[in-house]
């Protein structure tokens, strides 16, 4: 019997959602909605978007789908590691033995959905851009859309559809999950990290000789009130990255004009100043900070037809880690395994991805929050720990685990598993951070 699917959230999870379903078999129908415009009618450069770093997690749930892999590397960079820019001008390189690629958030949705409407035509799938979701009701399997303010076509009025299985894609702020607050046993936890983040976007690609700008390499920059900027290069070697700041005391948000901006970089981060132009300055300055929400749910599913993946079911999204697309790709090859499982018999696969996604979705969350400190003092023995751990486990990799960051760029280590592992690390890093945020 066809089973007709409602996708909300057309995000990277929500439409490798409709990848897998698609190619599962034809019982599926599917129905995918987001409140935006379709990225492909956009302008690039009117796009609100920013560099994301996929690993071997995310990559491989890519890499069941045909072509997809080939596709995603085609507009991404690989990347070897990293450079920290001391405020002594000396760069400090670290290598990673695997590479992981990087790419912009925008054009990864936009090859996913590429492919997508290549393969399928509208006898298996229909998009709905500019379709906010406003409204579900659990017990007559309907669900509630109004155009949104972007829609150019005059549809006037909201829409009620019916449907058979439910998926909230619908990231950090997701209106399905919210309406699982009015059902029985449902917890649910929301907060803001204490940083905030800005897009920076660099373009002239005439980098100064005198800064060691390699590409294929994560550039930081870290000043001694826990700012932090990271840079990658765009595979026209222009540079795009944030930067993360405290919302307490906030410096860049008093920032009224493009001088301002430039002497604020010159005087905290000269390197950052020497690569910004006055009107990168001034583009940086109208941007809008954001801020990052953590959530935690006590489940993921309601009843036998609704799921809630992504960022929807477990935001944790600090930019540093870089874990949160990757998860939520993992999530949709999860799903995809548990429906090989039980036959398709949804009712139990959902529940079960509760049971097997929830001790890792909340130790995302505590990696995210805890892995990077944001004193500077443990920064440097963060840094030492990670050489440390990875010439022990080199040595001796039957009695030493690999360090942190290369447990989590890994494709197989649950993330449970690896918080485990590094509890005391994370257990001091989260007193020091509250001791920071404090004294700041
Ligand atoms: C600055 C920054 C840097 C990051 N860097 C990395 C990184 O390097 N690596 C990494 O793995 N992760 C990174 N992340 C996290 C990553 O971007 C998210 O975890 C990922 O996008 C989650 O995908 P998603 O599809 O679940 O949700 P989203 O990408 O948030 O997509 C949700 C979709 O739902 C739509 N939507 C929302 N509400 C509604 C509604 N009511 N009705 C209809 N549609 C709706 C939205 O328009 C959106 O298209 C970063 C995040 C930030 C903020």
């Amino acid at each position: 019997m066809v089973k007709k699917v409602v996708i909300v959230g057309a995000g990277p999870c929500g439409v490798l959602m409709a990848h897998y379903l698609l190619r599962r078999s034809d019982q599926y129908q599917i129905d995918l909605y987001d409140r935006l415009s379709d990225p492909r009618s956009i302008e690039f450069s009117k796009a609100r978007t920013y560099r994301i770093t996929l690993t071997e997690r995310g990559i491989s749930a890519l890499g069941q789908i045909a072509e997809i892999e080939t596709a995603v590397r085609a507009i991404s960079l690989e990347i070897h590691g990293g450079i920290f820019h001391q405020e002594n001008g000396k760069p400090r390189v670290t290598s990673r033995k695997k590479p992981f690629v990087t790419l912009d958030r925008t054009r990864l949705f936009i090859t996913l959905l590429q492919k997508l409407t290549e393969k399928y035509d509208t006898s298996r799938l229909n998009l709905h851009f500019n379709h906010a979701c406003t409204k579900v009701n659990f017990a007559a399997k309907t669900i509630a859309f109004q155009p949104t303010a972007q829609t150019s076509e005059a549809i006037d009025t909201s829409l009620t559809v019916k449907y058979d299985l439910l998926i909230g894609a619908d990231g950090a702020r997701s209106v399905v999950r919210s309406h699982f607050l009015n059902t029985d046993l449902f917890e649910f936890e929301q907060k803001y990290v204490p940083t905030d983040y800005k897009s920076i976007i660099l373009l002239n690609s005439n980098q100064p000789s005198d800064i060691h700008l390699e590409p294929n390499r994560v550039h930081s920059w870290r000043s001694n009130d826990g700012t932090v900027v990271l840079l990658l290069h765009q595979p026209d070697s222009s540079m795009s990255g944030i930067i993360s700041f405290s919302r307490v005391n906030n410096q860049v948000a008093a920032l009224a004009t493009p001088e301002a901006v430039l002497q604020f970089f010159h005087k905290k981060f000269p390197e950052v100043g020497k690569l910004m132009t006055p009107s990168e300055a001034e583009a940086f300055l109208q941007r809008s900070s954001s801020r990052v929400l953590t959530t935690r749910c006590s489940r993921y599913h309601h009843g036998d037809s609704t799921l809630i993946v992504g960022d929807a079911a477990y935001a944790s999204v600090s930019p540093s880690l870089g874990q949160g697309c990757n998860a939520a790709l993992e999530d949709v090859a999860i799903v995809d395994k548990l429906l090989d499982e039980y036959a398709d018999n949804w009712a139990i696969a959902i529940a079960q991805f509760t049971i097997r996604r929830k001790a890792d979705a909340h130790a995302l969350a505590e990696l995210s929050d805890n892995s990077y400190p944001s004193s500077a003092k443990l920064g440097i023995e963060f840094a030492l720990r990670e050489k440390l751990a990875k010439t022990l486990h080199q040595l001796f990799p039957n009695y030493f685990v690999p360090s942190l960051m290369d447990l989590v760029f890994e494709r197989d280590v649950p993330y449970a598993e690896i918080l485990h592992s590094y509890k005391g690390w994370i257990a001091k890093v989260k007193k020091s951070n509250q001791q920071f945020l404090e004294a700041s």
